[in-house]
């Protein structure tokens, strides 16, 4: 007999929503985290008087994607979430909205009148596509754009596609752009596609595979060429990040008990079936382990996965971000406004003043604004931190 049920490897909210999740369908969880604190990278912390998140967040897919589904079964108490307000680009005139469907997209004069009309066709091509099945999973935002578009245009899809997943236009998915700006929904109900068998000729689908309702629901959406708004789905948490952490916390069950401060060094398994973790301070086993670390250190803990996983998590590549909070001692007329701006010159990074959102997250009278920024890789840190701070 095991020592405990189920056993989940980190304790950020991965790991603490999957035991909280278990622990209501009656199992007994243990859960190991190897640093001293829980939440991972969703956590807040004190500064002098000023709540600071770890790196600024947007919470997205809100409405129908798997937060919402784990939220609305299983949390006995849900975090406050606000509007996150539009996305911003700053310019010697002021604020610009970035713009989130066609519509808008015609009045962004940020950007020269030619190539607004070249990408707007070009957004209307990518979203039809993939409405309709094409996948443009593989398929870069570089290759995809019309040849000709100015270093401004370039410059601003770049820092698109940086904010979204945080690496340039040429490794950046097409369909990564049409699921960040709520084009595409990818948390539509799990059944979606499931019975069509989808070609990669959406003229072949037209002919050969859609029912006229399935057409028709199409069609629905691509209006939201016409109507689409980025950030419907995203939002921010009144009281700071930690507050989704103290809802998972105060929703779970007292069948769920945790370690902090216990490294896995290795996961035991029995021809394919797991059996224990082995930890800096012991060994336990289990019936069960979910593993929420970091994925590309899962072959260092277990020795028999597959050939062909073990490869596709060696071609995963990690970007790391840094986030600069300033506290400031008096509100800035400038940053009077609930959303975040994308600066594209001459590298990209987001600046949000969250202490927009919620005035507690700064002493009285201050203002809290964090900026984030890619890491340039290709320099030693210390010389791209003056960059940032610059
Ligand atoms: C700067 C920044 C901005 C972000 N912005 C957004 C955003 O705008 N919107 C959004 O939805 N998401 C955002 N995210 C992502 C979001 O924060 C993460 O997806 C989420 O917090 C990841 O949670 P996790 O539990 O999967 O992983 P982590 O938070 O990484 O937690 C994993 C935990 O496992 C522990 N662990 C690892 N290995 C072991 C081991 N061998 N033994 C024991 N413990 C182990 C780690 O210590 C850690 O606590 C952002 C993240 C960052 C860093």
């Amino acid at each position: 007999m095991s020592d405990h049920e189920v056993i989940v490897i980190g304790g950020g909210i991965s790991g603490l929503m999957s035991a909280m999740t278990l622990s209501k369908h009656e199992k007994e969880v243990l859960v190991l985290e190897k640093s001293s604190r829980i939440g991972g990278n969703c956590n807040s912390y004190d500064v002098e008087g000023f709540q600071v998140d770890t790196g600024v967040h947007a919470i997205s897919h809100l409405l129908v994607g798997p937060m919402r589904r784990i939220m609305d079964l299983y949390f006995d108490y849900v975090p406050v979430f606000m509007d996150l307000g539009p996305y911003y680009i700053r310019t010697h005139r002021g604020l610009t909205k970035v713009p989130s469907n066609l519509r808008e997209f015609a009045f962004f004069d940020v950007l020269p009148k030619k190539d607004r009309i070249l990408l707007s066709q070009t957004i209307t091509i990518a979203f039809t596509q993939s409405t309709l099945g094409t996948n443009l999973k593989n398929q870069s935002v570089y290759n995809f754009i019309p040849k000709g578009l100015s270093q401004d245009s370039l410059d601003f899809i770049d820092a698109l596609c940086y904010s979204l997943s945080g690496r340039s236009m040429k490794e950046t998915s097409v369909h990564r752009i049409l699921t960040g700006s709520s084009f595409m929904r990818d948390s539509v109900p799990e059944n979606f596609w499931e019975d069509e068998v989808v070609d990669t000729s959406y003229k072949a689908l037209l002919t050969d595979h859609f029912s006229m309702s399935q057409l028709k629901g199409h069609l629905s959406v691509l209006s939201r060429l016409a109507n689409n708004e980025i950030g419907m789905s995203q939002k921010y948490p009144r009281k700071g990040l930690k507050a989704i952490l103290n809802s998972v916390l105060y929703s779970m069950s007292d069948k769920v008990k945790i370690t902090t401060s216990c490294k896995a060094t290795s996961i035991i398994t029995d021809n394919g079936t797991v059996k224990g973790v082995v930890t800096e301070n012991g060994t336990y086993t289990a019936d069960m382990i979910v593993y929420t670390g970091f994925v590309k250190d899962l072959p260092s803990l277990v020795t028999d996965l597959g050939q062909s996983y073990v490869q596709d998590l060696k071609d995963i590549v990690q970007t790391h971000s840094m986030t600069i909070w300033l506290g400031l001692d008096t509100k800035m007329s400038e940053l009077n406004y609930i959303g975040s701006e994308i600066w594209f010159k001459p590298r990209a990074y987001w600046a949000m003043p969250i202490s927009n959102y919620d005035q507690e997250l700064a002493p009285p009278g201050k203002q809290l604004v964090g900026f984030t920024f890619i890491v340039d890789e290709s320099v030693p840190l210390v010389e791209d931190k003056k960059r940032m701070y610059k």
